[in-house]
């Protein structure tokens, strides 16, 4: 079997945690296995080469950014390839340059192109595990990118998909996709099984245990994707085209607190003011999400939006740059709002899943600022302050509800 695996960066933060998954890796191998690596930077290296970017330029230039935050996982898979010699095995390190992994040309935010396969299969060939760093590309211009956040479970996902691989096996701090993030909701249960859309939706409101992306990529090639814990041996979480299991209301609840609210006020009532807006937040390579826009008092109206928390410096200051040509009278924002979200393909035929939702809403005393919704999923945008406990209340109640459905 070809096996690719990815290790996230807390089951590789420090030496012992690198030598356990090196042994894991190498009994792979030796079951018959040719065995593909992927691993993110250790612990929480991202974090700190931001924060030492910050130190130095607040305003760096993604290009330099992208060049900074990949010697993360440069040394993450240099590190392990010591591990394994150490204890005997054959390995070899390999960065995106030395792969071939082909990213369009945006910085920080890469999507990949095309993955050469060269010389993974040499290397293969010759009997080594093979290491690859995530996160990261290469662009046209011969330039390192890197891909968002998170984003070295679609470095893994890609792999897997461009070798033909028979499974993609994600190893993080948790044993699987729960109906919560289990660190937050005490009682949230592990799901065996999860269909492609659903688990999209998820990450894509803010599950982190799975990059949005990597998800898009494996439902595209149909890529069997297992989400597993580095330190148990349970079976964890098979993320598939189909989910066989028993409907419930809903499949999960997550949330996302690096979001931010943007409101332009005052804006003339008049057309091809919303097409300025979202043209200029494209121009700028920020995705907006939930959009709200008021209806007309006195020709003028409103239009608020979500975005990435990060990216709000760049949103503000290109609207604030065009505010007189927007004819907006006041640009505001608000950054301490988070965004709740239920997925679930079964909502479509069940009526009573919006009331419930926003019944555990009321419960909690929460208000609402923004909704969105799609066939399988009800966003809301909350304050930040409220989301944990908004969190656990409504997923007590479809808990509760799913149960009674049983009963019936
Ligand atoms: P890694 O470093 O392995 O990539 P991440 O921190 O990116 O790990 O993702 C794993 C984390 O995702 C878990 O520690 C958990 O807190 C969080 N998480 C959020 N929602 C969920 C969910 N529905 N199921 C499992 N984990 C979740
Ligand atoms: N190291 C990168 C990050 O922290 C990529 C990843 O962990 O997937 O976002
Ligand atoms: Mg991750």
């Amino acid at each position: 079997m070809l096996v690719v695996r990815k290790y996230g960066g807390s089951s590789v933060a420090d030496a012992e945690k690198v030598f356990r998954v090196a042994k894991q890796i190498l009994e792979v191998q030796k079951a018959g296995n040719q065995v593909i690596v992927v691993l993110s930077a250790q612990g929480k290296t991202t974090d700190s080469l931001i924060a030492k970017a910050k130190e130095i330029n607040p305003n760096a230039s993604r290009r330099e950014m992208d060049m900074l935050l990949s010697t993360g996982e440069q040394q993450s898979v240099a590190l392990m390839a010591m591990a394994i010699h150490a204890l005997g095995g054959k390995a070899v390190s390999l960065n995106a340059m030395q792969v071939g992994i082909e990213t369009t040309k945006t910085y920080s935010n890469a999507r990949i192109r095309t993955i050469h396969r060269e010389r993974i299969d040499n290397e293969l060939e010759r009997g080594n595990v093979v290491l690859v760093t995530g996160f990261q590309g290469v662009n046209m211009l011969g330039d390192i990118t890197t891909l968002g956040r998170g984003g070295s479970d679609t470095s893994a996902v890609a792999l897997a998909a461009a070798l033909h691989a028979d499974v993609c096996e994600i190893f993080t701090d948790v044993d699987g996709v729960y109906t919560a993030d289990p660190r937050v909701v005490k009682d949230a249960r592990k799901l065996d099984e999860i269909s492609y859309d659903e688990m999209l939706e998820l990450a894509s409101q803010g599950a982190k245990v799975l990059h949005c992306r990597s998800v898009e990529v494996a439902k595209k090639y149909n890529v069997k994707l297992v989400v597993r814990s580095s330190i148990t041996e349970a079976p964890g979480t098979v993320v598939k085209e189909d989910s066989k299991m028993e409907r419930m209301l809903i499949s999960g609840v997550a949330a996302d607190k690096k979001v931010s609210r943007i409101s332009v006020l005052g804006i003339q009532d008049e057309p091809g003011k919303a097409f300025e807006i979202f043209n200029l937040m494209a121009g700028e390579n920020v995705s907006v999400d939930i959009i709200l826009q008021s209806t007309g008092h006195d020709g003028l109206q409103d239009i608020s939006f979500t975005i990435g928390a990060d990216d709000l410096d760049i949103a503000l200051k290109a609207l604030e740059d065009n505010k007189e040509r927007l004819t907006a009278q006041e640009i505001a924002h608000d950054d301490n709002v988070a965004k709740l979200s239920i997925v679930g393909a079964g909502m479509a035929t069940n009526p009573g899943v919006a009331a419930l939702f926003f019944e555990a809403m009321y419960d909690s005393g929460v208000n609402i600022q923004m909704i969105s919704t799609s066939e399988i999923k009800i966003t809301v945008l909350i304050s930040e302050n409220d989301i944990d406990a908004a969190m656990a209340a409504v997923h007590d109640k479809f808990q509760t509800a799913t149960v009674n459905m049983r009963k019936d």
